[in-house]
């Protein structure tokens, strides 16, 4: 019997017709909405264009984490394009939505070097989530710093580290304090808190033993009378007596008026000495929503529906008769025949010599590959 040698085979690919004519859906941003919207699509008969500006998804409640040192940033993130290991009729596009156009259905999409791209849409997710807002403090977006983003939360992370580094080499000259300014006592707030409080009673004397932990001093500043203002009364109080037994000052109802470079003013008048000044007080809808042509609300957000449909703009093309509408049309694999969701059982140790024939795949090979190795499956991240 002759035996067919594998890479002379043809890969079993699914033929670019099969797909290429259902809807299309572009699901602008890829968090925790636009990524679970993806999962969610996996066995419609949908072809699925995820868009975000960054390559990865942030799992944001565990940034305060990689601002303190607590964790890396790839234990907070996610290869995006990882998904179509499980959803193979999703495409990722990295890019800048800079405008949408919902009446004839197209995104415009800023993809740096290679330029500004229309596509078009059958279906829109829009989910790009919400950024950081300073109310119009003056000197807030210049001096402040804000943890919404993981490059955001290693800025943070990096300046108290060189600002403890400062403090160590001058701590025998002047005793002077390090001084970190929390704006903001929600979640967020007290959690970068508590961190950098845990981190001065465990950790700085070993790792700056030239400098005493009382150089750094973590303040809390929140306009309300109480920190966590969304939780029970019971939990308030625990949490403001947690941070304090923890040596943490908070400087409770009064607002922040004005953010310096080395201090923020209060709403009494009062100025606080502050080396680092963490945003931690707001968020609201990206600005540049409101040029996309989607009823808002008082708040910016989008007007919807009961079924979370933007008012005014259902979405009204039935899946079985949508044209396809891209301005590219990539084969699009039918997730019903793609192997990728079928796992293979774990196969045995290859022998070099099979792995020297796959390393030989040209890299133009069709997608998805037939085999998912457990290298491909690893996030860069
Ligand atoms: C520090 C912090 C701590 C938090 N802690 C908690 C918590 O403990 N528990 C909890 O339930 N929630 C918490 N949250 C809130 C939670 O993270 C958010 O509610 C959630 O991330 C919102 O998901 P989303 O998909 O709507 O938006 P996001 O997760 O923000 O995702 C939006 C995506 O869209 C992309 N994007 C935005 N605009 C564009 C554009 N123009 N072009 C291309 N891409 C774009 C972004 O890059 C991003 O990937 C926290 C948030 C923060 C910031």
């Amino acid at each position: 019997m002759v035996m067919p040698l594998p890479f002379l085979t043809r890969r079993p690919t699914v033929p670019a017709k099969d797909g290429a004519s259902w809807p299309h859906v572009i699901i602008l941003g890829g968090g925790f909405a636009g990524a679970h919207a993806v999962g969610a699509l996996r066995d419609a008969r949908v072809r699925v264009t995820l868009i975000d500006r960054n390559v990865y998804k942030t799992f944001q409640p565990l940034l305060y984490q990689v601002a303190t040192a607590g964790l890396n940033p790839g234990d907070v993130t996610m290869f995006l394009r990882g998904l179509s290991l499980k959803v193979p009729n999703m495409r990722y596009r990295q890019g800048e939505v800079e405008g949408v156009d919902p009446e004839r259905k197209v995104v415009r999409l800023d993809e740096g070097q290679k330029g500004i791209h229309e596509l078009s849409y059958d279906y829109l997710i829009v989910a790009n989530g919400a950024t950081t807002t300073y109310f119009g403090t003056p000197g807030a977006e210049e001096h402040a710093m804000p943890m919404y983003t993981r490059s955001q939360a290693l800025s943070i992370r990096d300046r108290i580290f060189s600002e403890l580094e400062r403090s160590s080499r001058e701590a025998g000259i002047s005793h002077d304090k390090l001084h970190v300014c929390i704006v903001g006592g929600g979640p967020t707030g007290v959690e970068i808190a508590g961190a950098l409080a845990d981190f001065r009673m465990q950790e700085l004397d070993i790792l700056y033993p030239e400098m005493d932990p009382g150089t750094l001093q973590v303040t809390v500043l929140q306009r309300g009378d109480e920190v966590l203002k969304e939780f029970s009364t019971k939990y308030r109080q625990y949490a403001a007596d947690e941070l304090r037994d923890r040596g943490v000052q908070l400087r409770l109802g009064h607002g922040v008026k004005e953010v310096g470079y080395d201090h923020v003013v209060l709403d009494d008048g009062s100025i606080l000495e502050s080396d680092i000044t963490i945003w931690a007080a707001g968020v609201a809808i990206p600005e540049s929503v409101a040029a996309w042509g989607f009823p808002q609300d008082k708040r910016g957000r989008l007007a919807v529906d009961d079924y979370l449909q933007v008012k005014g703009f259902p979405g009204s093309t039935p899946p079985e008769t949508s044209p396809a509408r891209t301005s590219r049309s990539p084969s699009w694999p039918s997730p019903r025949s793609s192997p990728v969701r079928r796992r293979p059982a774990p196969s045995p140790p290859r022998s070099p010599a099979s792995r020297a024939r796959s390393s030989s795949t040209p890299t133009s090979a069709p997608w998805p590959p037939s085999v998912v190795t457990p290298r491909s499956r690893r996030s860069p991240y």
